[in-house]
Order: C-alpha cells, then structure tokens, then sequence
C-alpha cells in the first residue's frame, strides 16, 4: 500500500462522514457554466465494513468515452459484490463539458486528460483538474481510469501503465486483461499526475467512443473486482487471464494511398511478421496496395472507417516480446464463450474483417 498521507479519507465529505458499510450518492462541485450555475460531477462513495485503502474508479475524463460510464453504472446498480475493507469512489463522467456535447474536449477545446494536477488560478481545464485532483485523486490509494479509443476508431481492451512502478505494475496485473501497454502516460495526464503524488493509477483503453458495450463493461467490472480482490477490499481470489501480452513497443500501421479499405484483422488477435493486415482498394475493388504486419504483434485497435487518406492511422499494433507460437498455443486452447473470444468477435461485428482466403481479387 501508498504511503501516501490520505489528505481527506474516502468517506469523509462536507456533507457528513459516511457510516462503516454505508454508500451514498455525492457531488463534487467542478465549475460553473455561463449561467452562474453550479457544474457538478456526480459520485458514488461506497465505505468497507472495516478499514481500508481507497480506490478511485473514473469515467468519461475525455467526455464522449462513456464505455466506462455504462459500467460503473452497473457497478453501482448490481455490484455483485460486498465490500469489506476500504472505500470505493466510483465517478461516471468526469468532464460533465464535454459530455453534454458528445465530446471528447472541454468547451475551450481544451483536453482536461492534460490539464493535470491543475491549479485554481490557471485556465479553465486547469482549475477543473485540480477540483478533481484534490477531491478524487488525493482521497485515494489506488486508481483506475477508463478510457476508449478515438472517435471511428476501437480499441480491445487493454491496460496501460507505467510498470516501472511495481506498484502500478501488480494494479495493471490484478486487472487482468491479456494484453498490457507498457507506457508512462503523457505530461499532464491524470494517471501520471495521480502516480506522482503516490496514488497508483492504471487506465483501460476499451472500445468505442458513443457506446456501451456489452463485453467491454463485463472485462471492465471483471477487472475492478479483480483489483479489489488483490487488495483484499473484496472476498475472492483475483482473475488470472489465460495469457498475458505485455507491449512495450506500439506501432500505428498507416495507409500508403487514397482508398477503400478490406480488414484482414481484428482487435485483439496475434498477427505474424509479414502478415496481411488490410486490403486498399479502389472504389471499384482493384487492389491498389496492402498494409503488412512488420512484426509479431498483437492489434491493439483499429479505425472502424474504410475509407482512408494517406497517413491515415489504419492500425495500431503493439510488439510480442515473446515467442509468437507461445501465445498463439493460447489462444488455439480458449473456447468461442471465452470473453476474450467473445469480445474479439463483438467489436469486429460491425466492421467487416475478412480472412484473405476466403475472397479472390475480382477477375
Ligand atoms: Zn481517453
């Protein structure tokens, strides 16, 4: 656990300490819009039976990635779970700006997920973070922040972190997910500021923009438990995937020409070196180029949109740092119901992803 001086305990607000076993549904005062009225950001505060570290759970930080909305939505509705020790601080939407308006930025066009620790005599995203910086990150031991992939874009679930820091490193392996990015986070991102004053903080990178998805809020709440079991908040042993693939090197593969693209390849499936990752077509169907997988890799995410410029970001791969056959023996073994399966084949549904094999060139 932190060392870390809990400046204020999870359960202690202005409007009344929280009872043992006690949740309740708060609001942290953000802003305030043009009318003078009040922003607030909506929370739900969850004491333990017994004492305990507290564990933030954020949403929406980019205002339009409202996967992890949906599922700490349903955490707070059917958690499934008794919390035995510690607090929890589940947040739905951070940045309520953006999303009233869908979107990923403040209405400055200002990105709060760089505006971090923030100050209360600086710009607007700035004075926004430091709300949420003094009344979530610095109540909490633990974080975990959800996120989605860009708009026309989808990401297979997978957990970022700075795994220099051991104790990032056990959160991000206590979550669970089979596939983890190595990376420290960019200046003035939440996770990295929260790690700088002693709160260890992992982020999900799962799905859509503008959706809740079923599988990414059942590997989401899978994973949260996960990581209130590992810090013994909750009863139960944590998840163990059936294989891990920890990426330090990532790679957006780009469109060479103008075209319309076939998909060869979905979130979350192991490529090969030299491997026909995406088909750029003409309008008309003819060939024009490919997009080839210059390493043993894992898809990260894809864009969902077929039609691409050149330098498009078309997909974005992360390197094995292990024997490709290792993890492809895997993954032969895991049945169609496992979600990993599962989830490969629903963020796939609605983009069309053939194998090579199976369709000629046109004559
Ligand atoms: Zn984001």
């Amino acid at each position: 656990m932190s060392d870390k001086p809990s400046r204020k305990p999870g359960w202690s607000w202005p409007e009344g300490d929280l009872a043992p076993g006690e949740r309740r549904d708060m609001a942290i005062h953000a802003t305030e819009g043009f009318s003078g009225q009040a922003l607030e950001i909506p929370i739900h505060v969850w004491r333990g039976k017994e004492d305990g570290p507290t564990v933030f759970v954020t949403a929406a930080l980019h205002g339009d990635e409202i996967n992890g909305t949906g599922a700490v939505r349903e955490m707070i509705l059917d958690p499934g779970f008794e919390l035995e020790r510690g607090c929890l601080l589940l947040v739905p939407v951070l940045n309520v700006l953006g999303f009233e308006r869908h979107s990923r930025y403040l209405p400055d066009r200002r990105d709060l997920n760089r505006s971090f620790p923030g100050s209360n005599s600086g710009s607007m995203a700035s004075r926004f973070a430091q709300r949420i910086f003094e009344e979530v990150i610095l109540r909490s031991d633990f974080g975990i922040d959800l996120h989605s992939a860009a708009v026309r874009r989808t990401n297979y679930p997978h957990i970022r972190g700075d795994f220099s820091n051991p104790e990032v490193d056990r959160l991000a392996r206590a979550f669970g997910t089979e596939i983890m990015v190595d990376t420290i986070g960019p200046k003035g991102s939440m996770r990295r500021a929260a790690c700088d004053v002693g709160c260890p903080t992992i982020l999900l990178e799962a799905g859509e923009v503008w959706k809740v998805e079923p599988t990414v809020v059942e590997v989401t709440h899978r994973g949260i438990l996960s990581v209130l079991r590992s810090l013994n908040m909750v009863e139960g042993k944590p998840h163990k995937p059936e294989f891990r693939i920890i990426a330090k090197k990532t790679a957006w593969l780009r469109a060479e020409a103008g075209g319309f693209l076939r998909f060869h390849a979905a979130p979350g499936e192991i490529v090969e070196e030299g491997q026909t990752l995406a088909t750029n077509t003409s309008l008309l169907g003819r060939e024009q180029s490919t997009i080839v997988s210059p390493m043993d890799g894992v898809i990260l995410g894809m864009t969902t949109l077929p039609s691409v410029a050149p330098g498009d970001p078309v997909l974005n791969i992360g390197r094995l740092r292990q024997p490709i056959e290792r993890i492809e023996k895997k993954v032969d073994n895991l049945t169609q119901d496992s979600l990993h399966e599962r989830i490969v084949s629903d963020l796939s549904s609605s983009v069309m992803v053939d194998d090579l094999e199976d369709k000629p060139d046109p004559a």
